[in-house]
């Protein structure tokens, strides 16, 4: 099939390597020129495990290809995809300026029947208003169609050539054929598709992250009721999660979720509510209790250095909302540097895969070091913002030997808290006992 997305960042050019991959043509448009020079030349714009492989063999194999114009994008296409922006506005509401603004555009391009799916995480009634502004400068035939992508950054190629289910929200025949043979070689193994309305589909895709915001926040109260009463969270989670009601996933406490989606879309969903004189309490909480969580480490390190910070050096390992992603949109991370920062204190980081993109936003406010372990240099505590592996089983000598003072505050709860004790450190984790 011949295939568009339009918006090429995580999303789109997940979807567009791996429609090529299963040997559709792909052309991928986007506004950013660099990102599509880049791309064309063979440099891949995103840090995502396992796509650079397919983008090459695809972009080698003449299926996979880039422009900033979308009417050569989509004059061939049979389904364009949008993969646009949906960031809140002022109001917490999806702003759907990228998207409508590409569909009217496209109404002055389209030619012949074509089908238009809806990628973007969008509220409920976008697919109509996609088709109304397509109308405006066409009145041939045509479908929107809502196709919500559940995706995860750092497993994003698996996620998408072997989907849990495929969530197809249309009313038109034509488009359901369409959209069935495009992603029959991704359900091979009989994961669901599953058609419904738009309006169903579009809700779907806010109700799933909504509810997965919801688990984190409640483990991370859970987690703060153990620091309290002395239980440990640990516990309490394989003791929860081994019912099969509740499932082992997604019962890690932390330092609260960031990323481009969570935040983002519960804050929607939030407003979509209140749109049709709803108040949805519960996800009302789960923004506050996120809101908190994300500096719950601040007021034990404060506590440890007697409340100042002024003058303290901290080594902060990890960036990136969460591991094996480069993204940092809504990072923990960033709000704890924030607010070290305007506690007097200097800072020193290190992430395998974010550092340039901090770069960009935080330039000289605080150094960056080559290695986890130079990042340690004349610190007087680590923290922890960001579980990726390599921070799992670190070289506990180097660091006694560059951390003489032995303190790890932990965001992420990497380590073993008895072992922690027995080699001296002091450390502080999320709804466990502290050791000194
Ligand atoms: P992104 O910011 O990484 O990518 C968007 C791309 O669209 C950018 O490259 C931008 O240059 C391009 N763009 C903007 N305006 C354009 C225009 N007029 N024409 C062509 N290109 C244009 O965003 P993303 O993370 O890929 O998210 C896209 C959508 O998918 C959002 O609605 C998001 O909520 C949803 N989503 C994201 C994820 C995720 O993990 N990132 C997962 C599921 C769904």
């Amino acid at each position: 099939m011949k295939i568009t997305v339009v918006g090429t960042g995580y999303v789109g050019l997940v979807t567009g390597t791996c429609f090529a991959e299963t040997g559709n043509q792909v052309i991928c448009v986007d506004i950013d020129e660099r990102k599509v020079n880049k791309l064309k030349s063979g440099e891949i714009t995103i840090y995502e495990p396992g796509l650079e492989k397919l983008f090459q063999r695809n972009l080698k194999e003449d299926r996979l290809h880039f422009t900033t114009n979308l009417e050569e994008g989509i004059k061939e296409a049979q389904i364009i995809f949008l993969a646009l922006p949906t960031p809140p506005g002022e109001d917490g509401s999806a702003d759907l300026k990228y998207v409508l603004g590409v569909a009217e555009d496209m109404g002055k391009l389209l030619n012949e029947y074509k089908v238009i799916v809806n990628k973007s995480t969008v509220p409920v009634g976008t697919a109509k208003k996609v088709y109304d502004a397509i109308h405006k400068n066409y009145s041939g035939e045509y479908d929107v169609v809502s196709n919500p992508e559940f995706l995860r950054e750092g497993v994003a190629v698996d996620d998408f050539m072997k989907p849990d289910r495929v969530v197809i929200g249309t009313s038109s025949e034509r488009a359901k054929k369409l959209m069935s043979d495009l992603y029959a070689p991704f359900v091979r193994q009989g994961n669901p598709v599953i058609f419904m309305d738009e309006s169903s589909a579009e809700l779907t895709k806010y109700a799933a992250n909504s509810f997965l915001a919801t688990k984190i926040s409640f483990m991370n109260e859970v987690a703060r009721l153990c620091e309290k009463l002395g239980a440990d969270v640990d516990m309490v989670r394989k003791g929860i999660g081994s019912d099969e009601r509740i499932g082992r996933r997604f019962l890690f406490p932390g330092i609260g979720y960031g990323g481009s989606c969570f935040p983002k879309d519960v804050q929607a969903l939030v407003r979509s509510s209140h749109e049709v004189d709803y108040d949805f309490k519960i996800l009302e909480s789960v923004m506050t209790v996120n809101e908190d969580q994300k500096l719950h480490l601040l007021p034990k390190i404060k506590n440890y250095f007697e409340g100042s910070l002024v003058g303290k050096h901290f080594a902060l390992w990890g960036l990136a909302f969460k591991p094996n992603t480069d993204d940092i949109r809504e990072a923990p991370s960033l709000y704890i540097i924030k607010a070290l920062l305007g506690e007097g204190a200097t800072i020193s980081v290190f992430d395998p895969e974010a550092m340039n993109n901090v770069k960009q936003q935080m330039d000289s406010l605080i150094e960056y070091a080559e290695n986890q372990y130079d990042c340690l240099d004349n610190a007087d505590a680590l923290i922890i913002a960001t579980e990726w592996n390599e921070f799992r089983t670190p070289d506990f000598d180097v660091i006694t030997s560059k951390l003489p003072g032995k303190v790890i505050f932990d965001g992420r709860n990497l380590f073993d808290v008895s072992e922690m004790e027995t080699m001296g450190f002091h450390y502080e984790s999320v709804g466990r006992r502290t050791v000194n």
